[in-house]
């Protein structure tokens, strides 16, 4: 990051463009905010493609998926808990 970086976090400019103003507490103005999620979008869904195709975790990338689940052990035991139960409460089973 060059030293704009943080100068326009003190001006409240959106560090990307650096053009808008960045929305009150974020650094991005909302054009850029929305680019960011939307190019996070297609990246995660880019990962989660190539890494089920090659049959590895998606979350790490690196270790192999158990079978019938998406992610390795190791990930799933880090996700925490709750997010598991969402899962299972959101696909209509239980636990
Ligand atoms: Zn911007
Ligand atoms: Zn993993």
């Amino acid at each position: 990051m060059d030293s704009n970086y943080y100068q326009r976090i003190e001006q409240g400019v959106c560090v990307y463009c650096g053009e808008r103003k960045a929305r009150p507490g974020r650094r991005m103005c909302p054009q850029c905010a929305l680019k960011a999620t939307d190019r996070q979008i297609k990246r995660n869904k880019l990962y989660h493609k190539l890494r089920t195709a090659a049959g590895l975790c998606i979350h790490c990338g690196v270790a192999k998926a158990d079978e019938g689940y998406v992610s390795c052990a190791k990930c799933r035991e880090k996700d925490s808990k709750c997010n598991i139960e969402r899962y299972h409460k959101a696909k209509g089973e239980t636990v």
